[in-house]
């Protein structure tokens, strides 16, 4: 069972007694900053030069430097550049201004699991992740709640590096909602299996094939885009607010009926059997490994992909389709 910390358990004081440098001012950069100052923290933001966020984190009343100069002034240094990045940001910029007793931050625990990151003894390791993107963490803060956070310590090097993050997860408005204590291993190995198998690649994959399949029986694109994946928000929807039993409850019962009886036939033993692998590939460091080297490769097969998918009948048959729907925001692309 989860250990859940709340704002009574955690010491705001002991993140308002620090100097926090967060590096990067993307999702979370700007959410985690924003809340931190307006927490009465002593906060100030590392950009390199020519950073497109710059303009943006300077309006917003905040002071950015560069990440060294970052590193140097702070002694909690939160790590939210993109993560095929962060161990070359780290190199040059962070590690040689980490003294004894200075805290590392990371919002994702990749480059400290598979040891792309590897920082000096004397320094507390810890993560502080909010479950959500960095849009919502800042609004929930600006309107009195909180996103659920995990937190964890790989290296508690004063021996009060859990209570820091701690602080820092109320700080961004965390205990408010619950945080949750993990470890770097679970919070990265559970990451990278979630988006892989379920969330992106499994959702995916599954909304194209259903989709082909009605398309070359001979059906309309436009009906099989509607069936295949705008319907699966509402069911989505359903089961965030109530599990699967709400989604059950509300949909008919042909529906539920299909429910038990097919979903067992796409989803098969095979493929259970396919998601432990994957999960192995990923505790093993494979998949990091591989994902580190297409990226410092120049991205040729991520393009690809891109490409083949971005081309595809399902996606310029939204395109034409979402126009109809007034409602749906299509403006963040
Ligand atoms: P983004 O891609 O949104 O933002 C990255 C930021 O880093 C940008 O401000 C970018 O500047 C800046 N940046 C790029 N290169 C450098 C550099 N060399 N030095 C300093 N800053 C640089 O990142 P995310 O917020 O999505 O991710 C940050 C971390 O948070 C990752 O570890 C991720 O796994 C984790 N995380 C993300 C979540 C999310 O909701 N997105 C959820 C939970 C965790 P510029 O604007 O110039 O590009
Ligand atoms: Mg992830
Ligand atoms: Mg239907």
């Amino acid at each position: 069972v989860a250990e859940l910390f709340y704002d009574a358990d955690a010491d705001l004081s002991i993140i308002q007694n620090r100097k926090v440098a967060v590096i990067g001012y993307g999702s979370q950069g700007h959410a985690h900053a924003l809340s931190l100052r307006d927490s009465g923290v002593d906060v100030r933001v590392g950009l390199h030069e020519g950073s497109k966020s710059k303009t943006k984190a300077e309006e917003q009343g905040l002071r950015v430097v560069t990440p060294a100069e970052a590193a140097a002034e702070a002694d909690v240094i939160m790590i939210l550049v993109p993560d095929p990045i962060q161990a070359q940001v780290y190199e040059e910029s962070i590690a040689p201004h980490l003294k004894d007793g200075d805290a590392l931050f990371f919002g994702h625990g990749l480059n400290i699991r598979f040891g792309f990151i590897k920082p000096p003894a004397g320094v507390d390791v810890a993560m502080v992740a909010p479950k959500g993107p960095g849009h919502l963490v800042r609004r929930q803060y600006e309107e009195g709640r909180g996103v659920p956070c995990i937190a964890a310590v790989e290296q508690d090097a004063t021996g009060k590096a859990f209570e820091l993050a701690l602080s820092y997860a109320k700080g961004i408005g965390g205990t408010r909602a619950g945080v949750i204590k993990t470890t770097f291993t679970e919070e990265t190995e559970t990451d990278l299996f979630g988006e892989q198998a379920v969330l992106c690649g499994g959702t995916a994959a599954l909304v194209k094939a259903g989709f082909e399949t009605l398309v070359e029986a001979g059906y309309q694109p436009e009906i099989a885009y509607f069936e295949c994946l705008h319907e699966l928000k509402l069911i989505v929807d359903l089961m965030y607010e109530g599990g699967l039993e709400k989604m059950r409850w509300s949909v008919s019962e042909t529906a539920e009926w299909g429910d038990y009886v097919t979903g067992p036939r796409i989803i098969t033993d095979q493929t259970k059997a396919e998601m432990k692998k994957v999960l192995a590939e990923i505790q093993d460091g494979t998949f990091a490994r591989t994902w580190m080297d297409e990226y410092h490769g120049g991205l040729k097969k991520y393009n690809e992909y891109k490409t083949q998918d971005e081309n595809h009948l399902l996606e310029s048959t939204g395109k034409e389709l979402r126009k109809l729907m007034s409602w749906v925001d299509d403006t963040d692309q």
